[in-house]
């Protein structure tokens, strides 16, 4: 096993849905990572099982309790202590999705993929308490500048987005590192049969056989998509000199 993710969510079914399914679904199946929901109103322990309360100070809307959320996380970490391929790791590092974090990118995905275990909570209702936040987060990540009603999309977004990186869940590490973002630029366009369609016709280039200029192509493609679409992203590029040269010819 490469690598364990545990969620807490009050959502399970949710999270676990989803998983099942796709590329993150098969990658379970072959041992690639485990992946285990934990229910946090397990650890709440009054007679209603209660996870929320309302707020202190005026305000609306109720809150997540902190006990709850930090016993289902002392529960995982001894779990994952009890598992002997774990038991040297630091299973610590909790994320915190929510909107006030970093926004996620295709960077911070790489890098959590190198991670051995990931413990992600998923918040709900106007958030968590910030004393369970302060005891056990290391990190907010947030999937965009808007308020999303809780952490389970989120979190499966940050799931998908870290697991097809793990070595060997996509047939090869080109598939993710010829897709946007990954070096900083997006991806070309990309055509499949039939070479004619609508009237429209694959470019030659595609159809030539020819390898060195199809990576070319590609390359400028790249770039130029990335101008045209992510002006944001393009002035950001590190370009070499030959790439600059490029790009100058085409603004002419
Ligand atoms: N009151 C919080 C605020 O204004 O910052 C928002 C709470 S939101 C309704 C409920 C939960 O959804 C959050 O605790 C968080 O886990 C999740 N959430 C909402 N939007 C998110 C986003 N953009 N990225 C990551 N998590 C988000």
């Amino acid at each position: 096993m490469k690598m364990r993710i545990d969620i807490m969510t009050i959502f399970t079914n949710m999270c676990e849905s989803v998983l099942r399914e796709s590329i993150v679904g098969r990658a379970i199946k072959e041992k690639l990572v485990k992946i285990k929901c934990h229910d946090i109103r397990d650890f709440a322990y009054d007679k209603h099982k209660r996870v929320d309360d309302s707020t202190y100070g005026p305000g609306m809307g109720m809150l997540m309790k902190a006990e709850p959320i930090y016993l289902c996380f002392e529960d995982i970490c001894k779990q994952i202590k009890k598992e002997e391929s774990f038991e040297n790791q630091h299973p610590q590092k909790v994320i915190y999705m929510s909107p006030q974090g970093a926004t996620l990118t295709q960077q911070k995905a790489k890098m959590l993929a190198e991670e051995d275990n990931l413990i992600i909570l998923c918040g709900h209702y106007e958030g968590v308490d910030e004393r369970v936040l302060e005891e056990i987060v290391e990190e907010e990540i947030s999937i965009g500048d808007y308020v999303l009603t809780g952490g389970e999309l989120p979190a499966l977004v940050l799931v998908d987005a870290i697991v097809r990186m793990i070595p060997g869940v996509l047939s090869s590490d080109e598939c993710y590192k010829d897709e946007s973002h990954y070096s900083g630029l997006l991806e070309y366009p990309q055509y499949t049969k039939p070479s004619l369609w609508h009237n429209k016709k694959v470019p030659d280039v595609l159809l030539s056989g020819n390898h060195e200029k199809i990576k070319t192509w590609k390359k400028e493609q790249s770039m130029l998509r990335t101008l045209r679409k992510r002006p944001d992203i393009f002035k950001d590029y590190n370009f070499s000199a030959e790439e600059k040269e490029f790009i100058n010819g085409q603004k002419k």
